[in-house]
């Protein structure tokens, strides 16, 4: 658990011989090593010298300890300096182990762990930021260091008694390096301190920190692991910046509404740090810092939040952004309030108004500087609470556990989408849930559960993550004045719905059946059937979303692949339509065993003749629209095609413009953006030139020619509200222009309905979407009589009970409308979708609708 790199072993045997025991090496400042005070105007550490600078201090400094936390995703190591006091530093590896021991309490007694916590250090991680442009606490994150590494003041030295600081000095290093390299591109330019215009990071950019518990990138699986399996601290600090001209400073407590799955004393120690971090600010003179408004931590999904489930108490700063380095001027009467913050006024929460005038980025270091040494003195005041709670908030999960309600859930081992399983599965294992394979098949109450059915029980530690992520949400909404109070995120996320994975809530207690825990989800292989000596053709299973991967694989190969569009009965067992079927040559038998035994796709193999009730699919040439204005969307598309080995080419608005579409691609997917931006993209003067404007006229003609040509337009949510008017507004959004009492849907789980079709196939009849402020189509009454296209609803909203999860007003508004339109005009065809079917790469019950776009596009 202490990788060293070689040099920095170097260095410390020299140090030792050196300076012998007493006297350590001279720990660099910050201002020496980077050649500038940190956050002074228009300077920036970049990520190899920080990394350096964390490497010398740790061979420097027996306070020190430098960890990997991981890999992040373009290869960086995810750093963090473990610091405490040296006689903790020397007895880590008992440290570590012991927080972990306290984690679970079900291996203590009582007595045991009053031994342990006596001597034991709270553990409180900092987050640096992980927002790469919110780039302050990474710049200050050498002076904390520095600080806690040399200062022997008494406060210093108790809190490092008391304590082990982890300092990430990013949790998104790749995005540090991309902001930095743009900064100094265009530092003394009148671009200087633009924003990005792409992502600060390869597929989520800003959503890199809504991933904590779906766990898609490499640096979310690091941090879980390094969190929940390695360290597991009391507290975790992450530090963001927010919009230049609120509150200076943001400290806990967050706002309403609370997730009611935690321990209400993760919330009261929350307030407690969070206050000290304010008492903190205020002896050291800032002013503007809020409390108790603008964010609230009910969506689980944060890097800051997920945590919450594991028993860790987690804390969020924001400060008020500059320009990245560069400083600004915010006259006083340019303040804005937020939500629960009217103003700039005194209160209880926001005691010491800042007057306004100028603002840099060693404002914000200072700051944070001040939040952290807040904290980090606190921590250590109540040291011994934070770590008795901590073993006391997961006896109590256990307990409740045990009392039921619910006791257990179940995954039964035949699923609809084995792939969508597994990940869910996976995702569980890695947020240290623990799963249970049952080794003989059980019974509760009327339901017989066959054997190889995983059960989460939930006495567990970590039982509120479980319920919190499995459960329905009932969104707590509130009115404040005549506005509903929206949540800071979304409001329903449930992941058996999301997912199309059946998991049974079982409630009461029962006799569970012997099992054995799991740590790797896999898909149980399924049989390649009937006479495989001297086959014609082979039908596989088209169910779920490995059935793409299954057909991606096989056109890969050059095979000749179909959907049966009828059902068909082989050796008594009925493939429905939607089934692959593909032509026996080359490798593909090899392919098939692959795709039975990797994807758990059952097959037949056939040597009658091949049924023509088959609509042939082709190896689809797919443009992916990239836009020159930040896309998060686009990211998280990307992110999905090449997962599910979809072939595909990122196009540029320049490409779109120039023309000539339709002999380069069969499909072009439009990621949900409005269509303004689409069509303006960057405006002139916000970002160098070649980066400024979007498809413009000669862009949407050559969409619309595309179309006429036979090439497949799929336009996601809002950018289908361009598709459409490219197409003669062959629909109408029937939520357009309704006031938020009439219809409010921000970020829900809705129930859909799905007509049997090739852009349905591998899906149930009734499944789930995630709808955000989503629209609803009509087929249009149209006074357009050029237009000549048809419109056919492939998917529509629920007529009734349309909310699955989270907070939906108006439901009459989108019930029975459509949500999914293909759109047919010339010799092609646009597929709108009034929402994402792969929000965040999360929505796995509605992936295959942009599959099957993809596959029937050739
Ligand atoms: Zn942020």
């Amino acid at each position: 658990m202490r990788p060293m790199r070689p040099a920095a072993l170097l260095l410390l045997a020299i140090v030792s011989v050196n300076a012998g025991a007493q006297a350590p090496a001279a720990v660099q400042t910050p201002e020496a090593a980077f050649g500038f005070r940190m956050g002074a105007d228009r300077e920036l550490a970049d990520w190899p010298s920080l990394q350096r600078y964390f490497e010398n201090v740790a061979a420097a400094s027996d306070r020190v300890e430098l960890v990997d936390a991981g890999q992040t995703t373009e290869g960086r190591r995810l750093i963090a300096a473990i610091v405490s006091s040296p006689d903790n530093i020397a007895r880590l590896d008992q440290i570590r182990a012991n927080s972990l021991r306290l984690a679970d309490p079900r291996t203590l007694d009582d007595q045991a762990a009053a031994g342990i916590i006596e001597k034991q250090p709270a553990i409180v991680a900092i987050g640096m930021s992980i927002h790469a442009t919110e780039i302050g606490g990474t710049q200050a994150a050498p002076e904390l260091l520095h600080l806690l590494a040399t200062s022997n003041e008494p406060e210093i030295t108790r809190s490092l008694n008391a304590t082990v600081v982890i300092i990430f000095p990013s949790l998104n290093p790749d995005g540090h390096a991309i902001t930095v390299d743009w900064y100094r591109k265009w530092k003394g330019t009148e671009f200087e301190g633009a924003n990005l215009p792409g992502l600060y990071h390869k597929y989520a950019g800003h959503d890199i920190n809504r991933d904590a518990f779906m766990m898609n990138l490499a640096e979310s699986r690091s941090i879980a692991d390094f969190f929940y399996r390695r360290w597991h601290p009391q507290v975790f600090l992450t530090m963001h910046q927010m919009g230049p001209r609120g509150p200076r400073f943001f400290v806990p407590p967050n706002t309403d509404p609370i997730d009611r799955n935690y321990d209400p004393l993760i919330w009261r120690t929350a307030g407690l740090l969070g206050n000290a971090m304010a008492l903190t600010l205020e002896q050291d003179g800032r002013a503007g810092v809020l409390q108790n408004a603008l964010y609230d931590y009910y969506w689980p999904g944060y890097e800051d939040s997920a945590p919450l489930g594991h028993n860790t108490v987690t804390l969020l700063t924001e400060a008020a952004s500059v320009r990245v380095a560069s400083p600004i001027t915010v006259p006083a009467d340019q303040l804005t309030g937020g939500r629960g913050f009217p103003d700039h006024q005194p209160t209880t929460t926001f005691p010491n108004p800042w007057p306004g005038g100028s603002w840099k980025l060693r404002d914000i270091v200072d700051y944070d500087l001040s939040a952290a040494r807040g904290l980090i003195g606190a921590a250590a005041r109540y040291r011994d609470d934070l770590v008795r709670n901590f073993y006391r908030m997961a006896k109590r999960q256990v307990d409740l556990g045990m009392k039921g309600g619910p006791f257990a859930f179940i995954i039964p081992p035949d699923q609809f989408d084995a792939h969508a399983a597994r990940k869910l599965e996976q995702l569980l294992i890695d947020g240290d849930v623990e799963l249970r394979r049952t080794l003989e098949p059980f019974r509760v109450a009327e339901t017989v559960y066959n054997e190889g059915a995983d059960i989460i029980l939930m006495a567990q530690p970590n039982r509120a993550y479980v319920k919190t992520l499995l459960e329905v949400q009932q969104y707590p909404a509130r009115k404040s004045g005549s506005q509903a109070d929206r949540p800071y995120d979304v409001t329903g996320w449930t992941l058996p719905l999301q997912m199309n994975v059946r998991v049974d809530r079982i409630d009461q207690y029962f006799e569970p059946p012997p099992a054995t825990r799991i740590d790797r989800a896999t898909i149980a292989p399924a049989k390649v059937w009937g006479d495989v000596r001297k086959p014609s053709f082979y039908v596989i299973d088209g169910r779920g979303n490995g059935a793409s991967i299954a057909i991606n694989r096989l056109l890969k190969n050059g095979a000749a692949v179909s959907f049966l569009t009828t059902a068909m009965p082989i050796l008594g067992y009925t493939y429905q339509p939607g089934a692959i079927m593909v032509m026996d040559g080359k490798g593909v038998r090899e392919i098939v065993d692959a795709i039975a035994r990797d994807l758990g796709l059952r097959a037949t193999a056939s040597s009658g003749r091949a049924p023509t009730d088959a609509r042939p699919l082709g190896r689809a040439r797919v443009g992916l629209y990239r836009s020159a204005a930040e896309n998060v969307d686009e990211g998280w598309t990307r992110w999905l095609l090449e997962q599910y080995e979809f072939e595909f080419e990122t196009i540029a608005d320049t490409d779109i413009k120039r023309g000539g579409l339709r002999p380069r691609f069969d499909a072009i997917i439009l990621p949900d953006q409005e269509a303004e931006r689409i069509m303006t993209g960057n405006l002139a003067g916000t970002m160098p030139p070649e980066y400024v404007g979007g498809i413009g006229a000669d862009g949407a003609d050559a969409l619309k020619q595309f179309v006429a040509a036979g090439g497949t337009l799929v336009a996601l949510d809002s950018a289908s509200e361009l598709a459409n008017s490219l197409l003669g507004a062959a629909v109408s959004d029937a939520t357009r222009g309704l006031p938020p009492d009439q219809y409010l849907c921000p970020g829900s789980i809705v129930r859909l309905d799905l007509e049997t079709d090739p852009l349905t196939y591998g899906m149930p009849r009734e499944t789930a979407g995630f709808c955000a402020f989503s629209n609803a189509f009509d087929i249009a009454a149209r006074s357009d009589s050029t237009a000549a296209s048809t419109v056919r609803m492939v998917a529509r909203y629920a007529k009734s009970n349309v909310l699955a999860s989270g907070w939906l007003d108006g439901e009459r508004a989108i019930a029975g409308k459509g949500a999914v339109a293909e759109v047919t005009s010339g010799q092609g065809r646009a597929i709108l979708f009034a929402f994402r079917p792969q929000h965040r790469a999360q929505s796995h019950a509605t992936f295959r609708l942009l599959f099957n776009a993809i596959h029937t596009s050739k």
